[in-house]
């Protein structure tokens, strides 16, 4: 980036603690930060002057998108007490004033080198420091080197074909002339419809001759409603400004709201009208991406906003069609940033302005003239590029880092970028990121976030030097633990859909990874302050004393299974073994009543089937396959530790294993205990079998192809119906899908104590279940803890197990016993589950894919492939 030249000596030589590069929001606080600890820095920036973001954008429209009442400084009282925002949502000018203030308030300036760009870095091993390298020819040795250099701070290039011949002005949105550009009388081209496009685009239609706009992707966008600041938010915040920056330092999204548990799939259509237009009425974005609590992870609850945004749009476009060229379809509303505008849509029916949608005529090439596309020759005097950015990373790359043992930075970040927190990453010693990927950033009103990110930079800074320590690096363990919990909280919504910037998609050759993380600010300041107390977990620090490193992964629970524990530990519910077995049953069904049906199944029959004890009521799901089947059979056995559960309560289970393995699935319902103990739902369990293998043909099934499987204790009566059908010569299993199965007694493999308590099912319980079950003199019985019974020659087996589950150990060892008797044995493991959550259907949306994994591990159970079931991605 070399965007402004000055003529200025170069410093060469100097050393300082630490050096920043960046001088807007992140910059200028962090340089603020860095001096209240005493230490001495160096702040660079390409830019002539502080801003970031607000010195180089200055198209005609630009302004903020988060009300300004909210995206301001929070550290500084004095400032907040001195400045008086005039708008709801304030211009470039206005912002770039603030900052100014800002910078000058703490005489910040005098610390930073303007229009010089950092361009190398590299790790001293030896002398533990960085050396830091300019366009100036400065030459900087220091402590610890500081990214404030931003997210949106280097501009894509054109990648336009012809793209230099252009004979008439060309313009980027990202470094608008400081002295403004008149566009009176010309032909003006804009290419590209994001928030820049969006922005300038009804601006320079005022004053262009003739405006052609370029979309290639149709954007989400509403009115901003810009006016004063809102009155209610001003006058919170001078009435409690603590407590207000507070809200919004614990809030989601960076700004204090009340998030709604109001679903739009379920919602009566009334309802959601009224949501909807109030949040339109409010013109916020968080408002809008909150219109019900599932609109950014169930898609028909998105379609519903995204639906009554395009009605708006077709309110607002006089010609029908351009008014359809301009209704986003191809992504989901939120996947892309939303745009707010004034009379975006609206300008459209100028008669001086016309749209070309590059999805239906490309452009082939930028001529001299003007701009050729596939069907026409358009002539210009100026060209526009509102094309956006090499978002995230793009500034971090620019830079040649280099860390331990020569390492490139860029090159470590070939498949995508990898950190711990998205503030370090391994091989780059006191190499901090402000808002790098991996964190909230982009997602989040980002003055919150990057004061969360100085303020802990600041402290890591502090409490090392208080500890004599003079290096800090994450680890190995704990950076792909973050990057991995990163991605799942991406993968549980409809954002890795899009080709999005936030995907890197708009750069061509760009690794395709969800950069910023998507869990909530509130959840990631959490996070960070958890590794912090943890002693700096998954850190190591070296120093002048005894070098630390407290390996460990600080999230790797899946964040919706953590959601779902949260709120039911929110309700306070007695532990399920302090309560009668009336009592435990009733609360079983009550919390079944309230759940997701599960998904749409051809045929659903309740039947009864003879038990040894009397009929046994069974449920039939057909799948919905192309053809009218037969089908293959499984026949499953719900959980409850044999005294609670029945048909209705693994219902949704059942129906997703139905739709996505194309096999029918006899739910059977034996008998329970304390009613009945031990053996006797064992014996009903394998007459149950007995029965479909007899019946297979009337019940729709293929003769010969069945399977047998369950959950939990129903995991128990699969394995043991196998092991006592092998005894017997009969029926035929060709496999056995074992979920977080019950396999043994004993409980006391360690998992029984690492996850003994906080994850629903628990050891007490367990303990509860047997002794409601069978006596102790009968618990080693194979027909109670199969894994003691002989294991050759059984069924195929899937073995399902859950990392926080307290069975997890005992699953596992049966997965080893099965395998060293030669049974094909497939082993899935359910990453960041608990006991329960992987059949919780339509609730715990990272339960899916595993399954999925489940379902087509059944599938192959059978000869032929199972053809025909519906998509996997209708299921939730
Ligand atoms: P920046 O403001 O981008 O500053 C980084 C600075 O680092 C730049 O000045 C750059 O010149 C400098 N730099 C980079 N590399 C080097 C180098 N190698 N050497 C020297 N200098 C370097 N976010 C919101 O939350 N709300 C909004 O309403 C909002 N509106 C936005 C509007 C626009 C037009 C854009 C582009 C972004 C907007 N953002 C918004 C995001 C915005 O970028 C951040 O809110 C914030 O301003 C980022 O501050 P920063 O200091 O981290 O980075
Ligand atoms: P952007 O959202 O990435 O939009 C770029 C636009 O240019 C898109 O429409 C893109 O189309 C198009 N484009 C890119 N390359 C193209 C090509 N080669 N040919 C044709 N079209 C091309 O960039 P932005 O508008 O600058 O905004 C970036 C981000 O900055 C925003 O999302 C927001 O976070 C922030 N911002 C905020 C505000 C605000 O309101 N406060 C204003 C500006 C920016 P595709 O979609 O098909 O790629």
């Amino acid at each position: 980036m070399t965007r402004d030249s000055g003529n200025k000596p170069a410093a060469v030589s100097a050393q300082f603690d630490a050096v920043v590069v960046g001088a807007g929001f992140s910059g200028l606080y962090m340089l603020y930060q860095l001096r209240q600890l005493g230490l001495s820095a160096k702040g660079f920036d390409t830019a002539a002057d502080v801003g970031g973001t607000w010195y180089w954008n200055r198209y005609p429209g630009a302004r903020c998108d988060i009300p300004t009442t909210d995206y301001a400084y929070s550290f500084d009282p004095e400032l907040e007490k001195e400045w008086t925002w005039s708008e709801k949502y304030a211009t470039q000018p206005e912002i770039l004033d603030y900052l100014r203030l800002a910078a000058d308030r703490h005489g910040l300036r005098s610390d930073i080198e303007f229009s010089t760009t950092v361009t190398s870095a590299h790790w001293d091993e030896g002398e533990n420091r960085w050396r830091i390298t300019t366009d100036r020819g400065n030459e900087i040795r220091c402590q610890y080197y500081i990214m404030a250099s931003g997210c949106l701070s280097i501009p894509k290039s054109a990648e336009i074909e012809g793209a230099g011949q252009f004979a008439g002005q060309v313009y980027f949105t990202s470094q608008w002339p400081h002295e403004g550009v008149d566009f009176t009388g010309q032909r003006v081209a804009v290419i590209g419809t994001g928030s820049s496009g969006i922005q300038s685009i009804p601006l320079i239609a005022r004053q262009a001759s003739q405006l052609t706009v370029f979309q290639r992707t149709p954007n989400f966008s509403i009115p901003a409603h810009n006016g004063p600041a809102p009155a209610e938010r001003v006058m919170q915040l001078s009435e409690d400004r603590d407590g207000y920056r507070h809200a919004a330092r614990w809030s989601r999204g960076g700004i204090p709201a009340e998030l709604t548990d109001v679903l739009g799939v379920t919602a009566s259509e009334e309802v959601r009208r009224e949501r909807f237009e109030a949040a339109w009425e409010q013109g916020e974005l968080f408002g809008i991406l909150g219109v019900f609590a599932d609109q950014g992870v169930n898609p028909a609850s998105n379609d519903i906003v995204a639906g009554m945004i395009r009605e708006k749009i077709r309110l607002a476009v006089d010609d029908p069609e351009i008014a359809e060229t301009l209704c986003p379809k191809d992504h989901y509303f939120g996947t892309k940033r939303p745009c707010l505008d004034t009379g975006y849509f609206e300008t459209y029916n100028l008669p001086h302005v016309r749209l070309v949608d590059l999805r239906t005529q490309p452009i082939t090439s930028i001529t001299a003239q003007g701009i050729d596309t596939a069907d026409q020759s358009f002539e210009f005097d100026a060209i526009v590029y509102a094309t956006g950015f090499d978002a995230m990373t793009g500034a971090l790359a620019a830079v040649d880092v280099t860390g331990r043992g020569g390492l490139s930075l860029m090159e470590k970040w070939t498949p995508g970028p990898s950190t711990y927190l998205g503030l370090m990453t391994v091989g780059f010693p006191n190499l901090f990121m402000i808002t790098g990927p991996g964190s909230p950033s982009v997602l989040s009103n980002m003055t919150v976030s990057i004061e969360q990110h100085v303020d802990w930079v600041a402290g890591c800074l502090k409490d090392m030097r208080a500890a004599g320590f003079e290096t800090i690096e994450p680890t190995a363990l704990a950076e792909s633990g973050w990057d991995v919990h990163v991605q799942d909280c991406a993968a549980i919504t409809l954002h890795p859909t899009a080709s999005s910037w936030y995907m890197g998609a708009n750069v061509p050759g760009k690794p395709r990874v969800f950069l910023p993380y998507i869990g909530g600010v509130n959840a990631y300041r959490q996070a960070c302050d958890d590794v912090v107390s943890q002693g700096y977990l998954g850190f190591r620090r070296t120093g002048r004393g005894e070098d630390e490193c407290r390996d460990g992964v600080i999230r790797s629970m899946q964040p919706d299974v953590a959601m779902v524990l949260e709120i039911m530990a929110g309700l306070g519910l007695p532990p399920m073994e302090t309560l009668s077995v009336t009592d435990a049953r009733a609360l079983m069904a009550a919390a079944a009543a309230t759940r997701p049906p599960g998904p749409e199944v051809a045929e659903v029959t309740d039947g009864v089937m003879p038990g040894p004890g009397g009929d046994l009521p069974y449920r039939l799901y057909r799948p919905a396959t192309a053809d009218q089947g037969p089908h293959p059979i499984v026949v499953y056995f719900h959980g409850g530790g044999w005294v609670l559960g029945d048909l209705d309560s693994d219902d949704p289970l059942c129906r997703d294993l139905c739709a996505r393995s194309g096999a029918v699935v006899v739910s059977v319902n034996y008998r329970h205990a304390p009613e009945a103990r031990f053996p006797a739902a064992a014996q009903d369990a394998f007459m149950a079998v007995q029965w479909v293998d007899a019946n297979a043909v009337s019940l729709g099934g293929i003769p010969g192809q069945l399977a047998v499987a369950g959950w939990s204790a129903g995991g128990n009566m699969a394995t043991v119906v196998c092991q006592l059908a092998r005894d017997a010569g009969g029926p035929r299993i060709a496999g056995q899908l074992l979920i977080n199965p019950v396999v043994e007694s004993e409980m006391m493999r360690p998992s029984y104590a690492e996850n003994g308590d906080g994850y629903i099912l628990t050891t007490a319980l367990m303990r509860w279940f047997w002794e409601h079950y069978a006596d102790p003199a009968d618990r080693g019985d194979p027909r109670a803890a199969p894994l003691l019974g002989n294991l050759t020659d059984l069924p195929s087996a899937i073995i399902v197990t859950a990392d926080f589950d307290p069975l997890r150990d005992e699953g596992v060892a049966y997965a080893r016993a099965l395998d060293a008797a030669g049974v094909p044995v497939r082993h899935v493991r359910a990453r960041g589950h608990t006991h329960t959550s992987v059949t919780m259907v339509g609730i715990v949306i990272s339960g899916a894919p595993v399954r999925a994994q489940m379902a087509a591990a059944l599938a192959d159970f059978f000869p032929a492939p199972v053809t025909g079931a519906v998509s996997n991605s209708s299921i939730g």
